[in-house]
């Protein structure tokens, strides 16, 4: 197994990437930051505007724009047009000219579990980061989905920080980002960190049909907030327990278990 070097050597401070997919205003970012701050150099890179469940984006039909900003509390960031990966894209491109430890995505409000990983922003930053070959993580708050008022992301922010340190001193294996999870508790509640696999989210999404004030009809893919099968070993599960879930993650899709008996079907170009 090949891993990602630890790049201390030379330099004694590790070099963070950070950005989310709720927009560079976004809570969850500056309560990242400002932890984060604490393990190395931090450069912040985040979109100007909310791409919650935009997926995994390359931005290739328009120019990017890149400005430089500041976070509430004066943190300099830079501030972008384009998605969430695209950050981390022109970062690793040569738009950040250090060399990157490793990124981390977030902290997003909400949790992204199961299949969530292929719609979430916050989570495929990390993907592109992975397929760059430099360690990421992404870190989502389990806050409910529609939670009125601010959230503490406290909790999330210093197990962020935790677990960065691990990252930073390990590496990980090539390919793989990592899926972080966090129940929406204080610090001190959390009892302790499970490594998860993928749980099986269910989806109550629902068609809402209307008509604008000229009688054309919209649409909005509205319903319920989703909920999750919590089979024990499962990221889902483990936020039932009350466990940081931190799930492993690789952009091979294939299902592997179903390859032999697909390769033994009458397969025919012939129509
Ligand atoms: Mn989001």
């Amino acid at each position: 197994m090949r891993y990602n070097a630890f790049s201390q050597t030379g330099s004694p401070v590790s070099h963070l990437l950070l950005t989310n997919d709720d927009g560079i205003h976004a809570p969850g970012l500056l309560a990242l930051a400002q932890s984060l701050a604490a393990l190395g150099r931090v450069t912040v890179l985040a979109p100007e505007k909310n791409w919650s469940a935009s997926g995994h984006v390359k931005t290739m039909h328009r120019p990017l724009r890149v400005r430089p900003t500041a976070l509430a509390d004066g943190t300099a960031a830079l501030v972008t047009d384009g998605a969430p990966s695209d950050c981390v894209a022109l970062a690793l491109l040569g738009l950040v000219e250090e060399p990157i430890d490793l990124v981390v995505s977030g902290i997003n409000p909400n949790a992204n579990l199961g299949h969530d990983v292929t719609y979430s922003g916050t989570v495929t930053a990390a993907m592109e980061a992975a397929i760059a070959g430099v360690a990421a993580m992404a870190v989502s708050l389990d806050a409910p989905e529609y939670h009125s008022g601010p959230l503490d992301y406290e909790a999330a922010a210093r197990v962020a920080r935790c677990l960065s340190g691990v990252v930073l001193a390990r590496g990980l294996p090539a390919g793989v980002c990592l899926n972080v999870n966090v129940p929406h508790r204080a610090f001190e509640e959390l009892r302790g960190v499970a490594v998860t696999r993928q749980g099986l989210r269910v989806y109550r999404d629902a068609l809402v049909r209307r008509e604008d004030p000229r009688g054309r009809p919209y649409y909005w893919i509205g319903g319920e907030a989703p909920t999750g099968i919590a089979e024990e070993g499962t990221d889902f599960w483990a936020l039932q327990q009350g466990l940081v879930s931190v799930t492993p993650l690789q952009l091979d899709l294939t299902a592997h278990e179903h390859l032999a008996a697909l390769a033994g079907w009458r397969w025919s170009l012939q129509d």
